[in-house]
């Protein structure tokens, strides 16, 4: 199956041949013919299932196919995205599939001064690309008019709802021209998402691109048991050893995050780190240094990674493994992107046994767990049923994430700690 079977015009079919792209992923032969039809879509899809031009591409060709009225530039497509990084991503790809065509777009998102995003505004665009917040502020200090909006996306549906961005969402919502077409796309379905898809869509075409752990084949996933302390020194080595050219590594703290980048930079690893405290600037440069190559270890709190654009990213290291077993599948959606392989990573103390378990159920699979020699485990008893194992999950489960994040980890006892020992400094 090809591009021009889809259905798409010429200036839309060159664009796609100048990315170098041969044929349509998955989720772009089931989205692009249902948008052109003008239905409303459910996708489960993740970054890295080519789920962006999978929107992109029918949006240009409808509003291309029934151009506005002379002069006047109303918006007609809004993309609402939960981060800055995605919003900048995701217009870069509307410029980029748009770039034969006279269509014009912006982006607007927070951290950045507001004053060039209502020039932009004022110009007219027929595609904006916003994150709910910042959108907010326009349409409260009406600089924005969404009164022509015809097509809506909620991208990463999901992650819009862990940033609390829901209500204002709802508020924009309201605001829309009720007769319109709706696009959500979300990597997983908790309650609320599927709440607010049963109000906003309208006999939907459901599209299910398989997740992780079943369709990306191109992924393999590795456990490596370590002790936490020694956790930094076997990143290191594994880099080495098996010189990663381009890492990804996530930690579940902003701070960590800064530690673990300025220790392994120190240690003459080029490492940067991409976390809540840095500013747009900041983070726009960090990403720029890793996708040249400049560094080489990228480490990443979940929030600040979201929706990250790198191409062929072969090696996602899970430094910590996240709290819930959806975020593990977000996180290594970077990585064995579009048909590519992969390896995701994990460095697994003895905390973290019970969120494995976790993790492999809902990928209904054991992930196989490899000791790296010179980096095995102090002993304790592994069992994840024990007594003590119970206990920490319950521990971090109560905390919330915060909270559980900011408790001191037990270190294992590498030196002949027996289980009685061990359970003893149990929280
Ligand atoms: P996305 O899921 O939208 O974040 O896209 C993931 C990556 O796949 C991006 O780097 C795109 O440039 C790339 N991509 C999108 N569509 C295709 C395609 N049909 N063939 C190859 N790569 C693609």
């Amino acid at each position: 199956m090809s591009f021009s079977n889809l259905g798409l015009r010429a200036e839309l079919l060159r664009a796609v041949a100048d990315q170098g792209y041969s044929e349509p992923t998955p989720v772009q032969l089931q989205a692009i013919p249902a948008i052109l039809a003008g239905r409303d879509i459910l996708a489960g899809a993740q970054t890295g299932t080519g789920k962006t031009a999978g929107f992109t591409l029918p949006i240009l060709q409808c509003l291309a196919a029934n151009p506005h009225d002379k002069g006047r530039r109303p918006v007609r497509a809004l993309i609402l995205t939960p981060t800055r990084e995605l919003a900048a991503q995701v217009r870069e790809s509307v410029a980029i599939y748009g770039r034969h065509m006279p269509l014009r777009s912006t982006a607007v998102f927070g951290g950045v001064n507001i004053k060039q995003q209502i020039d932009n505004l004022r110009r007219g665009v027929d595609i904006l690309v916003a994150t709910p917040g910042r959108l907010q502020d326009h349409v409260n200090q009406r600089t924005v008019d969404l009164s022509a909006v015809e097509i809506l996306v909620l991208d990463e549906a999901d992650r819009m709802l862990d940033m609390g961005f829901l209500p204002a969402i709802r508020r924009i919502l309201a605001i829309l021209p009720k007769r319109r077409q709706n696009l959500l796309f979300s990597a997983t379905f908790p309650k609320e998402i599927r709440s607010l898809a049963e109000g906003l869509l309208h006999n939907p075409e459901i599209i299910e691109i398989a997740r992780i752990g079943s369709s990306a084949e191109g992924v393999s996933h590795t456990v490596h048991p370590v002790d936490r302390a020694r956790k930094r020194e076997l990143l290191a080595h594994l880099i080495d050893s098996n010189n990663w050219s381009q890492v990804l590594v996530f930690t579940k703290m902003k701070h960590g995050a800064e530690r673990l980048a300025k220790q392994l930079d120190r240690e003459g690893m080029r490492a940067t780190s991409i976390h809540g405290n840095k500013n747009q600037n900041q983070r726009t440069r960090a990403l720029q240094a890793f996708k040249s190559g400049a560094v080489r270890v990228l480490v990443a709190t979940d929030v600040a990674s979201r929706g990250l654009d790198i191409e062929q990213l072969p090696h996602v290291v899970n430094f910590e493994l996240p709290l819930d077993a959806e975020t593990y599948i977000h996180r290594i959606g970077r990585t064995g992107r579009a048909g590519k392989t992969g390896e995701a990573v994990s460095l697994v103390d003895h905390e973290e046994r019970e969120m494995l378990s976790g993790i492999e159920q809902l990928l209904k699979r054991t992930i196989p767990q490899i000791v790296v020699p010179g980096f095995e485990p102090g002993p304790r008893s592994p069992s994840p049923s024990s007594k003590a194992g119970q206990h920490a999950h319950r521990a971090g489960r109560s905390h919330g994430g915060r909270n559980s994040q900011s408790r001191q980890h037990r270190r294992p006892g590498r030196r002949g700690g027996n289980a009685g020992n061990s359970r003893g400094h149990t929280h």
